[in-house]
């Protein structure tokens, strides 16, 4: 199977799978004062520092998840006060979209959602108007969609957000390890991201915290005190250890390997598109993660699609809702029609995909749209 499901998951990373399985064989938990528990302690340590060194912020600025749901739900749980604004997009991954439904559910005022163009790109001009209207509050912007990959004009939010005395929160669970960035430069007060779409363990990730953000500590939970009393419970010492494993074999090389990953994928978007000319991509072309093709069919069900393909492991609109066959918000948010949605097939590709896989695909593709096609053809008469 080729897999170009690397938003849904990243296959694990050899060094994150060594450093996760030698970090399983030892004991001891990182709160023991023995000395398998300073050991522990020694190496969660040092993958904080591997973890900060990709991010370009500094260990102590770093608070230990369970993944990026937990870092999502933490930070506007942490941020967003009732009677300020809560503002977000319509395009953000669900742990954004119900956190921000959930806080706001007695003050629905409190939450703004900004417009989304068709091109995926979130408007950010009428942020002067809700600043104008009420200051404070919290703005929260998915650092690079998980569906089309566009990029979000962050520097304009931060800028809009710091001018208005709001936090600035970010979900950058797909952009972190496949694109540089650099949180200390970029000024937000809080980022998201999750191992295992870089290649780490699935069930670790982080919420960096900007050190001297106003931000009220409400833990999600309590307990031993763990992460400087904003996360309470045992350390999972090996998922971080892989994390730490998995930031530093990213960072290694990332401008290049993202530009190798563009043009893998800019050449899947050119077959497939010369194959079957009248399908469409979608998303901002020019500011989108180097790793995915959101492409509609229209007329042709996704599903159908990919049964037709079962050796190309690709994803109707993102994983990570999975099971309910709704359509994707995102692309509705866009403008798609309901029937364009359901028609839209995500390619994501990543470190290990390799050029033998794109023509595989394609062809896969070629072949699975033309075979549905002549069964939808063959029913209608
Ligand atoms: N945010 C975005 C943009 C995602 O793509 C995902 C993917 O699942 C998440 C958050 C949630 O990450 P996790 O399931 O690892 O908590």
């Amino acid at each position: 199977v080729s897999y170009f499901d690397y938003n849904a998951t990243a296959p694990i990373r050899p060094e994150a799978l060594a450093a996760v399985v030698e970090a399983m064989q030892a004991v001891g938990n990182a709160s023991s004062m023995h000395q398998p528990g300073r050991q522990a302690a020694y190496r969660v340590d040092a993958a904080r520092r591997q973890l900060a060194d990709l991010l370009g912020c500094s260990p102590g600025e770093i608070i230990f998840t369970s993944g990026a749901t937990e870092a999502n739900n933490l930070a506007l749980r942490a941020a967003f006060t009732a009677g300020s604004p809560l503002v977000t997009s319509p395009v953000e991954h669900p742990a954004v979209l119900e956190t921000a439904r959930t806080l706001t559910a007695e003050s629905p005022k409190d939450l703004v959602l900004l417009p989304v163009a068709a091109d995926g790109l979130v408007d950010l001009d009428p942020l002067d108007q809700v600043f104008a209207a009420r200051r404070g509050g919290v703005v929260s912007l998915m650092a690079a969609n998980n569906e089309t990959g566009v990029l979000a004009n962050l520097r304009i939010a931060v800028k809009a957000a710091r001018e208005a005395g709001a936090l600035i929160h970010t979900d950058a669970t797909q952009i972190i390890g496949r694109l540089p960035v650099d949180v200390t430069d970029l000024d937000v007060d809080l980022l998201s991201l999750s191992a295992h779409k870089f290649g780490g363990p699935q069930g670790i990730g982080a919420l960096y915290v900007r050190r001297g953000a106003p931000l009220p500590h409400r833990p999600l939970l309590v307990g031993g005190g763990q992460e400087r009393g904003w996360r309470a419970g045992t350390l999972n010492v090996a998922g971080i250890i892989g994390m730490g494993a998995a930031a530093e074999a990213a960072a290694r090389g990332l401008g290049e390997e993202a530009e190798r990953i563009a043009a893998m994928r800019d050449r899947l978007e050119q077959l497939v598109t010369s194959a079957i000319p009248d399908c469409r991509v979608n998303g901002r072309r020019d500011q989108r993660l180097p790793g995915v093709a959101s492409v509609t069919f229209p007329g042709v069900p996704a599903d159908a699609v990919l049964a037709a393909m079962p050796d190309i492991a690709a994803s109707e609109g993102s994983a990570c809702a999975s099971g309910a066959p709704t359509p994707s918000h995102v692309l509705l948010a866009m403008g798609l029609s309901r029937a364009d949605a359901d028609s839209t097939i995500r390619f994501s590709l990543g470190y290990a995909t390799t050029d033998a896989e794109i023509e595989h695909a394609a062809h896969a593709v070629k072949r699975a749209v033309t075979q549905v096609r002549a069964v939808l053809a063959e029913a209608d008469a």
